[in-house]
């Protein structure tokens, strides 16, 4: 009676072509007692079910679209075998081994016929399986129970436990006694899926069978997931008494699911949104799968790569290392089929590919074949090349410029240097790079270079001039202008040139050298002068004291003159001398000031007197004023021959009116200073000239034109001796009208 009935069969179908599935569908392959399930509409479904079905139907694209969800599918029925369509004319191109793929098939009127023979015949053994002949109950079960993997459970309608077997024991880790007669709804079931559990009890009571996954909770409180087929068990009756569960932990495979899922969601992104190529390729080199983008872009299609040999496709290609070494993708195929991971580059259909050929291993370790990522880096590429060609540009420059181009980092060595280096200093840049600076400074250099660098890493910079060592080993004047070099805000480095400034300071040394050379022979000079004083002046005495004797004595006119001529130019030969040789004295530092007590008034009486002859021939008067008798503490010689020269200026420049001497007490302050004024009507100094009167060798009108006789010295020498002696000089004159110059003494107290 029952062993006669027809039962349907279990068919699932992943086919990603719909029409494909009316086509099975009209072919009367399907049977109106089977049960189907289309994972393209309901693999959900098809994830969360258990691993029995009697047919897996899976066509061409969807194995090329799914190929991860096929995985997993595959995976959880792996006792069913599996029927695949090809679109192709006739079916060599496929592999049935590859994807555990039991029978191929084209898609033609071919394949269906051999497909609807085979599905009769499956129908027919499942059919006989029904009707198998009584077996003796408790021993077979009692088997059973025994050596199956998995865990059995037999619970009552109240979900009351009445048998376990020790696998499931194991399973959930309480003992046969624990578990019997508690209710597994409640101790065994994890919360969450509880309601779930109820409602299969309901299909249950229904007597329906039922494959489900749920989470159950084991003594230790973990959480495990188990596959139930659960299967109604009724009496005599027919009515529903309890339900026998044969119960499989599937947490590890759960988890898998879970990381395929991700990866395979992770690897759809990538494909579809980086412009990655991705191949398989089996043992033999055939591609067995392509994804990706970049075949898009290079226009092919999945039809012009799937099932074609790799090396037919790309094996005249060429793979660039990285090390600049270049082989042919054929080459780098049979290497990847050897097992070996190669990595390179390469050019195609104007993009420019990295390439990663990573082989694949069968699960007894033996290679086979490979897979293949092309990602394309073009636009890399082409900026990676722009830096170059910006690269090179400064590079010429830099090894263009006249001077060194160098970078010192913080630890004082030296980050980079120009070529010029070598040109300039000898060295090649490359024994300079990483060295401390300092080995090429000449060491009394070293501290002003250091100080000099280590300031610009303060911000400071300034130029510093400093000898470097050649390789040579002589020396060369350098000039560092360094300047502080900032990464993310820090100063990393002090950079800037080295110029050759070697000749400059060269000359500069010798110029320097020169002076103090100078200098020295000007001391020598007047040092010689002012010793020569008295060789000069002793004969210079006689010749005036005789002349004067001579004077006096002669009667006779002519010979009078002559010795008055003798006297008078001995005179001023010897004012001369006494200039130059005051001079000599002031420039050797040899002045001496002898410093005692006078009367202002006495010593200008004096002075006045020796000049009352001469002017009273030139018909000038010659004035004295001062009510006081102020003293002075000065040298006297020195103070005298101020006024002197000052009255013989003053006469000699002044033609008609005459000359007045004025002295006076000035207060300022607390301060008293001792003022005397000689004032002519004579020609007057133009503006231009009354500072310059005071240099050597100065005066007004110059020349051998010049109207007045004179050496240029006395001012200066007078303005010398005032200074020497605490007191200023100054001169007031209009042009024509008159002079006046004005010198004013501290009074000592
Ligand atoms: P010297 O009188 O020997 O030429 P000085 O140094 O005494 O040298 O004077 C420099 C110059 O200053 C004179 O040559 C003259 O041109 C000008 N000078 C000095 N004193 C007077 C003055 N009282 N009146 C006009 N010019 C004067």
């Amino acid at each position: 009676m029952e062993n006669e009935k027809e039962s349907g069969l279990k068919i699932i179908l992943c086919l990603e072509d719909e029409s494909f599935a009316a086509k099975l569908k009209s072919a009367g392959i399907f049977d109106t007692s089977d049960s189907v399930i289309n994972t393209q509409s309901q693999s959900l479904k098809v994830s969360g079910e258990a691993g029995m079905a009697d047919v897996i139907i899976v066509d061409e694209t969807f194995e090329q679209n799914n190929h991860y969800l096929l995985g997993v599918i595959l995976s959880k029925f792996k006792s069913c075998p599996v029927s695949y369509f090809t679109g192709r004319r006739s079916p060599e191109g496929a592999d049935p081994g590859k994807a555990g793929y039991d029978f191929i098939y084209t898609a033609d009127d071919d394949g269906m016929k051999q497909f609807r023979e085979r599905i009769a015949a499956i129908r027919q053994r499942k059919n006989n399986n029904n009707n198998l002949p009584p077996l003796p109950p408790q021993i077979v079960f009692n088997a059973i129970l025994k050596n199956m993997a998995e865990g059995f459970m037999y619970v009552d309608n109240d979900d009351a436990i009445l048998y376990v077997n020790d696998q499931f024991c194991n399973m959930v880790g309480y003992t046969y006694e624990e578990l019997i007669g508690q209710k597994g709804y409640t101790l065994l079931i994890a919360e969450e899926d509880r309601d779930m559990l109820l409602q299969k009890n309901e299909a249950r009571t229904k007597n329906v069978s039922d494959h489900y996954e749920i989470r159950m909770i084991k003594k230790s409180g973990a959480v495990i997931w188990v596959a139930v087929i659960g299967t109604p068990v009724t009496n005599q009756e027919g009515a529903v008494i309890g339900s026998v569960g044969i119960i499989s932990d599937i947490t590890a495979t759960k988890r898998s699911e879970a990381f395929l899922r991700r990866s395979s969601g992770l690897l759809n992104t990538l494909l579809t949104h980086v412009t990655v190529a991705l191949l398989e390729v089996d043992k033999e080199g055939r591609v067995v799968y392509s994804a990706g983008r970049v075949f898009e872009n290079i226009g092919l299609t999945d039809a012009d790569i799937v099932g074609k040999k790799f090396d037919d496709l790309f094996g005249s290609l060429d793979i660039y290392f990285l090390t600049g070494k270049t082989i042919k993708v054929s080459e780098v195929t049979q290497r990847l089929l050897a097992g070996e991971f190669v990595y390179g580059f390469s050019d195609f259909k104007g993009y420019y590919f990295e390439n990663y050929f990573t082989p694949l291993y069968s699960n007894a370790g033996t290679p086979a074949g490979g897979v293949i990522f092309a990602f394309d880096v073009t636009e890399r590429k082409t900026i990676q090349k722009k830096m170059r060609e910006t690269e090179d540009k400064y590079q010429t420059l830099v090894e263009n410029i006249n001077d060194i181009i160098i970078s010192i980092n913080r630890d004082y060595n030296i980050d980079f240097i120009s070529p010029v280096v070598t040109r300039m200093l000898g060295y090649e840049p490359g024994e300079m790079t990483g060295m401390p600076v300092q080995e090429y400074i000449f060491a009394p250099d070293s501290l002003p270079f250091r100080d000099g660098v280590m300031a610009v890493f303060t911000g400071i910079t300034r130029p510093i001039e400093f000898r470097a060592i050649t390789k040579m080993g002589t020396m060369k004047w350098l000039r560092a202008s360094l300047r502080p070099h900032y990464e993310n805000g820090r100063i990393i480095s002090a950079q800037g040139v080295f110029s050759d400034v070697h000749e400059k300071k060269d000359m500069e040394q010798k110029l320097i050298l020169a002076k103090e050379r100078a200098e020295e022979v000007s001391r020598l000079k007047s040092y010689f002068l002012a010793n020569m004083s008295h060789e000069l002046r002793t004969p210079m005495i006689g010749i005036l004291g005789y002349a004067e004797i001579l004077q006096e004595e002669l009667t006779d006119d002519e010979t009078q003159k002559m010795a008055a001529t003798i006297f008078a130019s001995g005179n001023r030969l010897l004012e001369t001398l006494n200039l130059i040789l005051d001079l000599s004295k002031i420039e050797s530092g040899k002045l001496e000031i002898i410093k005692t007590d006078f009367d202002v008034r006495d010593e200008i009486r004096g002075c006045i007197a020796t000049f009352a002859k001469t002017a009273d021939k030139r018909g000038l008067t010659l004035e004295l004023q001062g009510d006081a008798n102020p003293k002075l503490h000065l040298d006297k010689r020195l103070f005298r021959d101020t006024i002197n020269n000052l009255l013989s200026n003053a006469i000699k420049f002044t033609h008609i009116g005459g000359v007045t001497v004025e002295y006076y007490i000035e207060k300022r302050e607390s301060k008293e200073n001792v003022v005397i004024m000689v004032t002519d009507t004579g020609i007057g100094i133009p503006e231009r000239s009354q500072t310059l009167i005071f240099e050597e060798f100065r005066q007004v009108s110059q020349g051998y034109g010049r109207e007045y006789e004179g050496t240029g010295l006395g001012l200066s020498v007078s303005k010398k001796f005032v200074e020497s002696m605490g007191g200023t000089i100054k001169v007031k004159s209009i042009q024509g009208k008159g002079s006046t110059f004005t010198v004013t003494f501290p009074v000592k107290k």
